[in-house]
């Protein structure tokens, strides 16, 4: 259904994801306007989540990186948008209604969709070279070349992205260390239990996990690095990628009026608090979220789709409801599969359901203070997932979830 301003010309920052997600929805949902995307990369938009998966362990060939593309030049000129890769939103105007770019030239807007996700925080350690980050094509290309020579590896940052690449070198048959200053790095978000098991995944594939333990400084140069570590020992390695975390691409919005932080904050429905007909989705967008009752900017594939999508059908008509988030996140962590809904509450519970040595498979319900469950994480299960996924969906307790998983074959 297209509105009575379905001629309104939108601007989208930020050509990747959520970017490329909103101008297909719009067209899609029959937006008749001009519709412009603007990104800072040369590249077509592709997918991330490959480069820290497929791509890394691929053979580069140009069919490889082409399946991960989210769309095509034609597909977007049959779409009538209006593409502008590989120059960067540089200012805003939310008065005029103006982005400004870097090759000097502006662009008016009836409707902004900012989209400009995030990257990789930058490492604080810097020695001549041999410090590797990822979150683009190049980055991604740039590692694999590096694990192709099986030269050791230091990975700082036992996230999923960084236990992903230290997974990658291992089959690459590189010796490596992933170094995090948390105990258990990844039990924030799937709860101790599973965080303890990954730990011993890892281990048994070979890589050495020095968890609890902070880097202080990285020198030397590819090929001959010396990571220092805050108990006073070092790590000799040829190389390190540096995992910890990212930061959203607000630079170019300073100035503009709208709510700057961890982010560009928004209302419940994604709209940026400070200016009119502006939004924000994807990575660098921080809303109120629904369910948890604080502001929350994700990082995850879903939630760039689905407010992609939210936004888009706002524009053309069809939400009068706050954007609700699914909160779905997978990691492949060897040949495991990890998926989460939901979140999990620091100061709830959680149930364990199956036994992931015994099974192969293992499901952990999370509760928030009250008892409610918030959330639920599976290994192996997709099956134990989209049950829960049901049952949490239709509200029903957390004891009711732990007896269903318990009855799945
Ligand atoms: C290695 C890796 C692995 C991942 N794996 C998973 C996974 O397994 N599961 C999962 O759920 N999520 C995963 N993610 C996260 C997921 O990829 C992101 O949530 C998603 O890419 C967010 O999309 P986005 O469009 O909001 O932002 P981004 O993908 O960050 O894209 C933003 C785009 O905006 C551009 N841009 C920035 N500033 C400007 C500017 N001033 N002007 C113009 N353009 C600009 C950038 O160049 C970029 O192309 C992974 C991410 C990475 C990096």
């Amino acid at each position: 259904m297209s509105s009575p301003q379905s001629d309104r010309h939108v601007v989208v920052v930020g050509a990747s994801l959520a970017g490329t997600r909103a101008v297909e929805g719009l067209r899609a949902l029959g937006h008749a306007g001009h519709i412009t995307l603007i990104g800072a990369e040369a590249e077509l938009p592709y997918d991330r989540p490959p480069l820290s998966k497929d791509l890394l362990k691929s053979d580069w060939s140009d069919d490889a990186v082409a399946g991960f593309r989210l769309t095509s030049a034609e597909a977007l000129t049959a779409a009538g948008v209006e593409l502008k890769l590989g120059v960067a939103a540089t200012g805003l105007d939310t008065v005029a209604r103006v982005v400004r770019l870097a090759d000097g030239t502006s662009v008016g807007y009836d409707v902004l969709i900012i989209a400009t996700g995030a990257i990789a925080r930058p490492s604080p350690w810097r020695p001549e070279s041999g410090v590797f980050q990822l979150r683009t094509l190049a980055d991604s290309r740039a590692i694999a070349e590096q694990l192709r020579t099986g030269a050791p590896l230091v990975v700082v940052g036992g996230g999923f992205i960084g236990t992903e690449i230290a997974a990658a070198a291992v089959g690459f048959g590189c010796s490596v260390t992933v170094v995090d200053p948390v105990a258990e790095p990844m039990a924030r978000i799937v709860g101790p239990d599973v965080a303890g098991s990954l730990v011993g995944l890892h281990e048994r594939h070979g890589a050495q996990a020095r968890f609890g333990v902070g880097v202080t400084d990285i020198r030397g140069k590819l090929g001959a690095l010396e990571v220092l570590l805050d108990d006073g020992s070092t790590i000799d390695t040829a190389a390190a990628v540096v995992g910890i975390g990212s930061i959203p691409c607000i630079d170019w919005l300073e100035g503009s009026g709208l709510t700057l932080g961890n982010g560009v904050l928004t209302d419940g429905m994604l709209r940026a608090v400070g200016a009119d007909d502006v939004f924000a989705i994807g990575d660098v967008a921080r809303w109120p979220h629904p369910g948890r009752g604080v502001e929350v900017r994700a990082e995850h594939w879903t939630n760039a789709s689905d407010q992609a999508r939210y936004v888009a059908t706002a524009l053309t008509g069809g939400v009068s409801e706050p954007y609700g988030s699914t909160d779905y996140v997978w990691s492949d962590q060897y040949d495991w599969k990890v998926h989460t809904i939901g979140w999990r509450d620091p100061n709830g519970s959680s149930a364990l359901v199956r036994d992931l040595a015994r099974d192969g498979k293992t499901a952990v319900v999370h509760s928030n203070g009250a008892g409610e469950p918030t959330g639920v994480v599976t290994v192996n299960w997709v099956r134990g997932l989209n049950l829960a996924r049901r049952l949490l969906a239709a509200g029903d307790p957390a004891e009711r979830i732990v007896a269903e998983l318990e009855q799945l074959a």
